[in-house]
């Protein structure tokens, strides 16, 4: 049942019957691309690309902020069956310069404030040339690609077979690996999410603030967002204000978050200034999200009524273009199942197995106990580029995808993950998850911000629990203090060991913390 269509075509499918009304928005500036207007550029750029000798399976890296000609961008390069490979805003030339290299790309996209950084990177790459969006002296701009006079083009994509994207993974555990996505992929992940979510066609109104490079924003933002006919609202980074702001003004209906935003919403002053009555729901990913969090965060929006805003959270990672596992929207979860608990991630979606497997013997973990994710399903990756050794060990013989995320299901069949297996600190003979410890740090009103860390000793060769916490402001909170208020709350195998203060955790754009940051600090 998933349809047998690229994705450009899949997302434009109902362009024509909602022509005239607005597809992507500019936060800032309000400039507005209509569905029509989309389709057409994306035929164009398609053309001009191809008119350019790009063939199907060239890949065009694209090195950007969201902005509301990126979806442009993506679905002419798509629709010219190029692959796309999207490079973190954040990238140093040297890093943009080995995934340029590690992915062949023979086109760089850009827009002029990147340039700079660009130019130095396609220097030691394979790219022969770079085209800057919003124009450069001796670049082409897209307004060139748009207006050029090339011959439309129909190029034959084989959805199951080829190519639509080559993401890189966040980094977090090691390189980052491309990671190859047929258009099969995402076009099965954005239909496997429709039925939980309970889409009103054609009126959401969805608030673009991680990043479209990341795979998160690239499908749920950007594809979906598309797909359910409505409007998708761009703004280029996370600034509190500026979100807020523009969730009141756009009438936003739908917020697709990481945890540093539900933290926001939970802790933050300023949230109370503006109002966020549209939103239906706020789903957060891309690392665990604390029970008591999602509560708070939810109490908020709600300002104390019994129905609003519902705080919910999905669970995928870029292999799995990128979801397995979501909240429903209330009144869709299964037959009898009541309201989702906070903390969870919900159910597998339509078609998707899962199964858990006990790391020491192997086999599936006992009901109810903890084990390593594996997932099964057209969404699951095509493989590492250019790692047989990675793709070996995390996707087996028969299409199991390991995760390397510890979760635990219930007997309803909804999943909480708990951490990372790599992550998971060894403290005496005990595996403790570095999130299970900063949850309980964010409860406490004195701290603003906290990440966990496990630091060796080598004396004993065990892995110490450092605590990093970021103060409240006014608040004047002690080493002693943090240690004594851990102490008070788990058990003493978990206890906080060593404490530092900090400014602020160090965290991606797409809202993961920066462990190795803190490591090698
Ligand atoms: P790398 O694979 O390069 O080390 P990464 O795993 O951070 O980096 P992504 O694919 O961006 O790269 O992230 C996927 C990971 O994010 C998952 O494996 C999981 O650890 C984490 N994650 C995503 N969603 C959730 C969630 N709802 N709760 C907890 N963890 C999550
Ligand atoms: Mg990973």
């Amino acid at each position: 049942e998933i349809p047998e269509l690229s994705v450009p075509q899949f997302v434009l499918a109902g362009v024509a019957e909602r022509a005239d009304r607005p597809a992507l928005i500019d936060g800032l500036s309000g400039e507005t691309i209509t569905h029509g207007e989309l389709a057409f550029y994306v035929e164009r750029v398609a053309a001009a690309l191809h008119a350019k000798g790009l063939r199907k399976g060239d890949v065009v890296a694209v090195f950007s902020p969201n902005t509301i000609w990126y979806p442009v961008v993506f679905h002419g390069i798509a629709a010219a069956g190029c692959v796309i490979s999207p490079v973190n805003a954040l990238y140093t030339p040297e890093e943009i310069a080995f995934q340029l290299k590690d992915s062949g790309a023979k086109v760089l996209v850009t827009v002029s404030p990147f340039l700079d950084r660009a130019l130095a990177a396609v220097e030691k790459s394979p790219v022969d040339e770079v085209i800057v969006m919003d124009g450069a002296e001796g670049h082409t701009s897209l307004r060139d690609l748009i207006t050029a006079d090339a011959p439309a083009v129909q190029v034959d994509i084989d959805p199951a077979n080829d190519l639509i994207t080559l993401p890189y993974s966040s980094g977090t555990t090691g390189l980052p690996k491309g990671v190859m996505l047929t258009h099969r992929n995402l076009v099965a992940n954005v239909s496997q999410s429709r039925p939980l979510a309970g889409v009103d066609e054609g009126n959401e109104r969805i608030i673009a603030v991680l990043p479209f490079f990341h795979i998160y924003g690239l499908t749920v933002l950007m594809n979906q967002g598309l797909q359910w006919g409505g409007a998708v609202v761009t703004l280029p980074r996370f600034d509190l204000e500026q979100f807020l702001r523009t969730i009141q003004d756009q009438k936003i209906t739908r917020a697709f978050v990481a945890p540093p935003i539900v933290l926001a919403l939970a802790k933050h002053p300023m949230v109370d200034q503006f109002d966020l009555s549209s939103l239906r729901s706020v789903t957060s990913g891309a690392a665990p999200l604390d029970e008591s969090l999602a509560q708070a965060a939810q109490d908020r929006l709600r300002k104390g009524a019994a129905e609003g805003t519902a705080v919910g959270q999905g669970y995928g990672m870029t292999e799995l273009s990128p979801v397995s596992h979501t909240t429903p929207e209330a009144g869709l979860e299964p037959a009898g199942a009541g309201e989702t608990p906070k903390g969870t991630v919900g159910y597998a979606l339509p078609n998707t197995e899962c199964r858990l497997i006990d790391p020491a013997t192997g086999s599936d973990a006992a009901p109810g106990e903890r084990g390593e994710l594996w997932v099964r399903g057209p969404q699951v990756m095509k493989g590492y580029l250019n790692n047989p050794q990675a793709t070996a060990e995390t996707l087996d013989d028969e299409g199991w995808l390991h995760t390397g995320d510890v979760a635990i299901v219930d007997d309803e069949g909804r999943y909480t993950v708990v951490d990372r297996v790599k992550e998971l600190i060894k403290y005496k003979g005990y595996q403790v998850a570095p999130a299970e410890l900063e949850a309980v740090l964010l409860n406490n009103p004195q701290i603003a911000d906290a990440a966990v860390i496990g630091v060796l000793d080598k004396e004993s060769g065990d892995e110490l629990p450092k605590a990093f916490v970021v103060r409240a402001p006014g608040s004047e909170i002690s080493e002693d203090d943090v240690k004594a208020y851990m102490a008070e709350h788990v058990a003493p195998h978990k206890k906080i060991r060593l404490v530092e203060f900090i400014e602020q955790v160090p965290k991606s754009m797409a809202g993961k913390i920066l462990r190795k940051d803190l490591k090698n600090r």
